[in-house]
């Protein structure tokens, strides 16, 4: 029974912050891009347990539920885009780097030399793949 409650409390706060976060960047962006995951399908091919409860626990479907009911509240634009090879695009010349692993932080383009944080140039993949085009570098 104590155990019963403290998830539930768990759970409640775990909402409370989705619903707060939300808040917060719907106020403050006008679009929101996010990846398109298959979330029960990253849960299943999750590599090891550990690393499948956790992607579990984090709740994504909740997450982006909230979010995308956040910002169609203040009847801005949420735009999902496909999430396929996200991490191992280039950014700068699109091509793919097959050699990325979960362990590589920093994204280095074999194809162009195109170096950037992981996660950075990920995020500027999707916004590129939300139509967003670059402003010329001069
Ligand atoms: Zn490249």
């Amino acid at each position: 029974m104590k155990l019963a409650k403290e998830h539930e409390h768990l759970k409640d706060f775990r909402r409370d912050l989705f619903f707060k976060l939300g808040a917060l960047l719907s106020q403050e962006y006008d679009l929101l891009v996010l990846e398109d995951l298959d979330v029960r399908n990253l849960v299943q091919k999750g590599e090891n347990k550990k690393r499948r409860m956790r992607l579990y626990d984090s709740s994504f479907s909740e997450l982006r539920a909230v979010l995308e009911w956040e910002f169609r509240k203040r009847e801005k634009l949420v735009l999902p885009v496909p999430a396929y090879n996200t991490s191992r695009e280039c950014f700068l010349c699109g091509r793919i780097n097959q050699s990325l692993t979960l362990e590589d932080r920093v994204f280095h383009c074999p194809h162009c030399g195109f170096i950037l944080d992981r996660d950075l140039n990920a995020s500027l993949v999707l916004l590129k793949r939300a139509g967003w085009v670059p402003p010329a570098v001069a």
